[in-house]
């Protein structure tokens, strides 16, 4: 008989995973036991400040009660039909969700990725069906320094040479133009356009907030192109900017939104392509689809996290709390800190490079007891909780001025 397993230390279990787990990520070193809302507990008891929320996945912070309480009641019901069958959560789901963009039809998946592939898909369907491009010749237009997931034909469009180096040949139909820029995207724009794809904030570049106007721009130029204008809100979305969208800073609503991370509440993942009905309507039965995409459990969930955005009170605590980021970040400029950008509660901040990378800030943070994530060279991203206090930033804030002053 082997004796029970004793409970191993961070140490240990760091350790243990480095022979038996691909080596795709380069976490920071706290083994994570426990959370809830703004705080995680590591193994050995200590506790963090989240201030990255799971790339925003967390915007309702670690185990919601209302969002937990509906994923228990589902779990108790039925969690899965596959889509060959209707299951009785489905409907809701999609009213609420496109009663809540202002958009028309839902198509659920589950990763945000997922969501990515399946807006391109529709979007090359309906360029076909609708705008009468010749077979195979759709193109859509991203911008640079994109980040839109990891499968093989969203790396293929990447210009980080990280994500795509060693993983081609890749699809093609994609043009790449520098992001920010309407001049650019006016001349790559043509009768073969399918779709413009960009983030509204690209926040795996560092959080980087577009000139007023830029998106404005993009919906008349698309409009007047005559092509698809598909808004990739996956991190920017569900509350984080201090709006339901970040396109809704500048009154605009696109013909296609991509949502995920948020829209599973920390608990399952749930992704969505959210449309016009003359988009996604061009979807016939089995020309797309997913075993789990639009599963009673996620959509249960779904379903909560959509009532939790409906109150507006994540918007307006993101919009408030963003004041108080934004002044604290203002009065660190100069002082360990060269720029930043922030939209409601998120922030990319640029380190004095002399100070250290993003990832020795980082590693400075997690010893101050807060936990964020380094982006590219020395900038870090912050992305608390929409449901932290202002004490909690204060203190997040307190952290950064001691590890950079
Ligand atoms: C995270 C992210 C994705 C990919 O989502 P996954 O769930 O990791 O597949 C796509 N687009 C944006 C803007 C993201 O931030």
């Amino acid at each position: 008989m082997t004796a029970p397993a004793r409970p191993r230390t961070s140490e240990q279990l760091i350790r243990a995973e480095e022979p038996v787990l691909a080596h795709n990520y380069h976490p920071l070193p706290v083994v994570v036991a426990r959370a809830e809302g703004s705080w995680v507990e590591d193994v050995e008891g200590n506790r963090y400040l989240d201030m990255l929320a799971g790339y925003s996945a967390l915007n309702f912070g670690h185990r919601h009660p209302a969002l937990v309480e509906a994923a228990h009641r589902q779990l108790d019901r039925l969690t899965l039909t596959s889509r060959a069958f209707h299951n009785d959560r489905l409907a809701e789901f999609a009213e609420r969700l496109a009663a809540l963009t202002g958009l028309d039809m839902v198509l659920p998946m589950n990763t945000g990725a997922e969501a990515v592939e399946s807006g391109i898909k529709v979007a090359r369907k309906w360029a076909y069906d609708v705008k009468g491009v010749p077979e195979g010749r759709a193109t859509i237009v991203v911008a640079a320094e994109n980040f839109h997931g990891r499968t093989t034909t969203i790396v293929g469009f990447s210009t980080d040479e990280t994500a795509r180096a060693g993983f081609g040949p890749f699809t093609p139909g994609f043009k790449v133009v520098p992001y920010n820029d309407l001049a650019a995207l006016e001349a790559a724009v043509d009768d073969t356009t399918a779709a413009v794809l960009i983030e509204p904030i690209q926040g795996e570049a560092g959080v980087i907030v577009p000139d007023d106007g830029y998106l404005a721009g993009v919906r008349e130029l698309t409009r007047r192109a005559g092509c698809l204008f598909v808004a990739d809100e996956i991190q920017s979305g569900l509350g984080r900017t201090g709006r339901t969208l970040a396109v809704e800073h500048e009154d605009v609503l696109p013909d296609v939104l991509l949502l995920g991370k948020a829209l599973g509440g920390g608990i399952v993942p749930v992704s969505a392509v959210v449309g016009r009905r003359e988009v996604l309507g061009v979807l016939r039965p089995g020309e797309h689809g997913s075993t789990f995409g639009g599963n009673p459990l996620a959509a249960a969930v779904g379903t909560a996290v959509v009532e939790l955005l409906e109150t507006g009170e994540f918007q307006r605590r993101a919009a408030e709390l963003g004041v108080l980021l934004r002044d604290g970040l203002t009065d660190l400029t100069g002082r360990g800190v060269t720029g930043f950008r922030a939209r409601g509660l998120w922030a990319g901040v640029d380190v004095d490079p002399a100070l250290g990378t993003g990832r020795e800030i980082s590693e400075r943070l997690m010893r101050e007891g807060v936990l964020v994530k380094d982006t590219h060279g020395s900038t870090i991203r912050l992305a608390p909780p929409l449901t932290i206090t202002a004490e909690e930033l204060r203190s997040a804030l307190g952290a950064l001025e001691k590890v950079l002053v």
